[in-house]
């Protein structure tokens, strides 16, 4: 017998052609956003009046934004929570990871069909994740993907028909390759830092629960001070630190396999890092 629980289920497995594709944001959040700086919350707050801006004004029915940052600094995580917070009818993630294998023309197609079914929606917001991946650019030649660079200037800059608004969130970790490259045509900026000072990374310790114990934590932290790590963000006497939230993550997570010395290998890990 087929009872309401079912039938709920069953709706559940429908997905639409063209939406809000829940699961793939969800999956670039995978390990949710930490308010380690006011910077965090700032980012978020900017992208949130770029939200309302597309929702309201009538002078703007296209905005274009570019969210950059070092490598792993937290750029993927952050456009997806601005596209999901809008709550917009058609929220999209255009991923260079969800087009492996394709040639030039395929990548073009399925980038075109994004926009393209976006302008189907009143209001829509497209991430364009890792734009250097997407234009294929290699530092040597230097080379990349004329065709796709094309295909995306026209995109950013063209209108959406008549009564349609869309919001483009674009990553990049090569902010000064897209100038170089001619790719000019953003609305506006938001700028990721990496984690900086120990007052960020204790917050972020506490939050992941890496220690037992608060003195343990103390410890470790004690330990970064001496090693002449900056305090917090006034501290300017000391080093920054300089790493991305991405890769901290997976050194806490490293460090929880193995228990044993945790403060020290944090410790030498941070130290012996560029970024
Ligand atoms: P890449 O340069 O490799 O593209 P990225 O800058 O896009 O990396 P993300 O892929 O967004 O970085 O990785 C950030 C990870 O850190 C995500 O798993 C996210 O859930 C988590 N995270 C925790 N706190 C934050 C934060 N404040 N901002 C961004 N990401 C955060
Ligand atoms: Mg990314």
């Amino acid at each position: 017998k087929v009872n309401r629980q079912d039938f709920m289920m069953a709706l559940d497995d429908v997905h639409p052609a063209f939406g809000v594709s829940e699961e793939e944001l969800q999956q670039v959040i995978q390990n949710g956003i930490i308010h380690f700086d006011a910077g965090v919350d700032e980012i978020l707050r900017s992208g949130q009046l770029l939200v309302e801006q597309v929702r309201t004004s009538t002078r703007t029915p296209l905005v274009s934004v570019v969210v950059h940052g070092p490598p792993g600094s937290g750029k993927t995580a952050l456009a997806a929570s601005i596209a999901q917070a809008s709550q917009y009818p058609f929220i999209k993630l255009i991923s260079p990871d969800s087009m492996v294998g394709f040639s030039e023309s395929q990548k073009v197609n399925a980038i075109n069909k994004v926009f393209a079914d976006s302008y189907k929606s009143p209001l829509s917001v497209i991430v364009v994740d890792n734009l250097e991946r997407l234009l294929e650019w290699t530092p040597i030649g230097p080379r990349f993907s004329n065709a796709v660079l094309q295909a995306l200037l026209v995109l950013f800059s063209r209108r959406p028909p008549k009564g349609r608004r869309l919001l483009v969130l674009a990553t990049s970790s090569l902010r000064p390759v897209l100038t170089e490259i001619g790719f000019t045509e953003f609305d506006s900026e938001l700028r990721v830092p990496p984690i900086s000072n120990l007052r960020s990374l204790d917050y972020i310790l506490k939050e992941v629960e890496l220690f037992q114990t608060r003195e343990e934590r103390k410890d470790a932290i004690r330990m970064l001070e001496d090693a002449g790590f900056a305090s917090s963000s006034r501290d300017e006497t000391n080093a920054k630190l300089h790493i991305g939230v991405k890769k901290l993550l997976s050194i806490i997570e490293m460090a929880r396999q193995e228990p044993d010395n945790i403060g020290q290998r944090l410790t030498s890990a941070l130290m012996g890092l560029g970024m």
